[in-house]
């Protein structure tokens, strides 16, 4: 299902933010390390534990691998839910060791349709993890999906058919060239409109999408109207639940 309307929007909000450069990090397991430690909880939480990880000289495979459960924990205790990310990174690293001897380079250029499968089967990695890592670590064209972009878009009035992650990927991957960097750019720019404007009460006044979003262009018509201010609220607990659900679907994987 291609929908032009999905371009449409990547070449508005360039224009309005330009380059994001993502996803911060320096190097393929630090982006991997940081796609873990983001799960529940903001991104400077995240930084705050790499910086504990970099500062004890534990920011690759080997190094981490070394740590015992407690000291990775306790390095990693500012991203939350620490215990079961240190189990996940192990996890991370079992599937390393043991499906690509160790090697992360032979890891990330291993083709996506085998790695995707490999990371899922991983406890503690679902969909967004596994294709962050796949888009940020391994550079490979797999569109990310996020309850910020399920919330944008859906108030855009840009939907898949099916309201599922897989409905929601083929959406963005059938209407896009399947390029890994255009892919990169577009997740970084939905994620900083989502938390700068499209927020849980949208900011359409100073939004560069108003002119093409249902969600807008219906606030302008009804301005002021309270039902349409009801409409919105909520939003945190609908981006909260898909954030839950993704956490309950990695926690029922098997270890
Ligand atoms: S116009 Fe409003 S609802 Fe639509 S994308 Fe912008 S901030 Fe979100």
């Amino acid at each position: 299902m291609s929908d032009p309307r999905v371009r449409d929007t990547y070449d508005r909000l360039a224009a309005r933010y330009g380059p994001r450069r993502w996803w911060p990090g320096d190097g393929p397991f630090e982006v991997i390390v940081g796609a873990i430690l983001t799960q529940r909880t903001a991104w400077a939480n995240v930084e705050k534990a790499l910086v504990n990880l970099k500062r004890a000289g534990a920011l690759s495979p080997s190094a981490t691998r070394a740590l015992s459960d407690d000291e990775l924990a306790e390095l990693i205790r500012p991203s939350g839910f620490y215990r079961s990310k240190a189990r996940k990174l192990r996890a991370f690293l079992d599937l390393l060791d043991e499906s690509f001897g160790g090697d992360l380079g032979r890891m990330l250029v291993a083709p996506g349709r085998e790695l995707r499968p490999a990371l899922l089967a991983t406890y503690g990695i679902g969909p967004e993890t596994a294709d962050a890592i796949l888009l940020y670590a391994a550079r490979q064209p797999v569109f990310v999906i996020d309850a910020y972009t399920r919330r944008t878009f859906s108030r855009l009035g840009i939907r898949p058919e099916r309201d599922t992650y897989d409905g929601w990927q083929r959406l963005f991957e059938e209407s896009l060239p399947r390029e890994a960097a255009l892919f990169g750019e577009y997740h970084a720019l939905i994620v900083g409109h989502a938390k700068d404007v499209c927020r849980a009460e949208p900011q359409c006044d100073r939004c560069a999408l108003t002119e093409v979003c249902e969600t807008g262009l219906g606030r302008h018509q009804v301005a002021g109207d309270e039902r349409v201010m009801d409409d919105a609220a909520g939003d945190d607990e609908e981006v909260e639940d898909f954030v839950i659900a993704e956490d309950a679907r990695e926690r029922v994987r098997p270890a």
